[in-house]
């Protein structure tokens, strides 16, 4: 039996429609496990976390961390500096001796 990608298990434990998934689980019992774990799990998360105040959490942590803010900028800009440094050497090279 084959059983779907785990990421359609997840959606469909998330609350997504999907009828041929619905059928497997019908008939498997691993999977079916599988996604009442996710869905008592998220159900347990939800009815122990207040949406709003985690939401506040999230956004307290990112507004006092820009250093990491910083990490993520300098990481994009690192190929194009490298790319910058290659093309200055490149052009401070001696000439071949052909
Ligand atoms: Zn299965």
């Amino acid at each position: 039996m084959n059983h779907p990608p785990a990421p359609k298990l997840d959606a469909v434990a998330a609350g997504d429609p999907d009828p041929e998934v619905s059928a497997h689980l019908a008939a498997c019992e691993p999977c079916a496990a599988h996604v009442a774990e996710l869905t008592e799990g998220a159900a347990a998360f939800r009815s122990a976390t207040n949406p709003g105040a985690f939401a506040a959490k999230v956004r307290d942590r990112e507004a006092r961390a820009p250093k990491a803010r910083r990490v993520v900028s300098i990481g994009w800009a690192a190929p194009l500096l490298a790319a910058a440094a290659a093309v200055v050497l490149w052009l401070r090279a001696p000439a071949s001796p052909d």
